[in-house]
């Protein structure tokens, strides 16, 4: 199977290794495409975002490597940025400044609508429950429907080409959620619709599978049991590993596939000349 992978990270942002590392890793494990996002900076210190002094080297590092490696495999680069307004610039910025393949769009913190409070939800467990509490009253719903808004407004004003991770609300809040195990009608809604604004955009949904092969969640994100709602809506698809070490570029991927065949989706989405193309599997 060629593999082909655009959700990335490398030492720049929280990856632990140079770019040239996990290209070495990728060309070995027969990958096609490797396209690179490290965490957009954001207007505030963060120690998991590439800094805005080092935006330039991480571009010129992967422009060399698309040059070294243009006989072995097609190398992209692109940036994870995330949509909160007034606390990190617009993805035009990033789009114009730096010459982007692509950009995936993500949420890492939500913003609280009224007191704009960020309540990051990537972390532990327990730091997210308690920053729940402390930003949001302890209220899931209401946080997870600032989220879902907030990935609505990002997706239609941002226009990004992949919509990163689009439910990892639900690997910190679950046991706030799930009602025996299953998802509640409201949050059933929340998804519905946020994957109604997916379609109506042509954004490309990913299939996340970081969550487990770290062990910190049981499925992809996006939900493999929400896929035949997405095939209904005709909503395309990349599968992610969102590697952060060489040794992850591959993890999992060949079971996103396999959970996008098994629910009659038949292709995924290739980066080509500048275009998104689908690549039947
Ligand atoms: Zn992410
Ligand atoms: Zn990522």
């Amino acid at each position: 199977m060629q593999i082909l992978g655009y959700h990335n990270h490398n030492f720049y942002c929280d990856g632990i290794e140079s770019p040239e590392k996990y290209i070495q890793s990728a060309v070995y494990q027969n990958f096609k495409a490797f396209g690179f996002s490290s965490h957009a900076p954001f207007n505030f210190f963060n120690k998991w975002s590439i800094s805005y002094e080092k935006l330039n080297n991480y571009c010129s590092d992967i422009d060399y490597l698309k040059a070294k490696y243009s006989n072995e495999i097609s190398i992209f680069k692109a940036l994870e940025i995330d949509f909160a307004p007034e606390f990190i610039k617009e993805f035009d910025f990033f789009r114009e400044n730096y010459e982007l393949d692509y950009i995936i769009g993500s949420i890492h913190y939500v913003i609280n609508p009224k007191s704009k409070e960020l309540l990051f939800i990537d972390g532990s467990k327990e730091a997210f429950i308690k920053n729940l509490k402390l930003f949001f009253g302890g209220d899931v719903e209401y946080a997870v429907k600032s989220y879902f808004a907030q990935t609505a407004q990002m997706i239609t004003s941002q226009k990004p080409d992949i919509i990163g991770h689009i439910d990892k609300i639900i690997m910190n809040a679950s046991d706030l959620i799930l009602v025996n195990g299953e998802y509640p009608p409201w949050y059933l809604n929340e998804i519905s619709n946020i994957l109604d604004v997916v379609a109506a955009n042509k954004s490309i949904l990913e299939l996340n599978m970081r969550g487990i092969y770290k062990g910190k969640w049981h499925t992809s994100f996006l939900d493999r049991k929400f896929l035949p709602l997405c095939k209904k809506k005709k909503i395309d698809f990349v599968v992610s590993t969102d590697a952060h070490s060489p040794d992850e570029v591959a993890l999992a991927y060949e079971n996103g596939i396999k959970y996008l065949t098994d629910f009659g989706i038949q292709h995924t989405m290739e980066f080509n000349n500048g275009r998104w193309l689908v690549l039947n599997q």
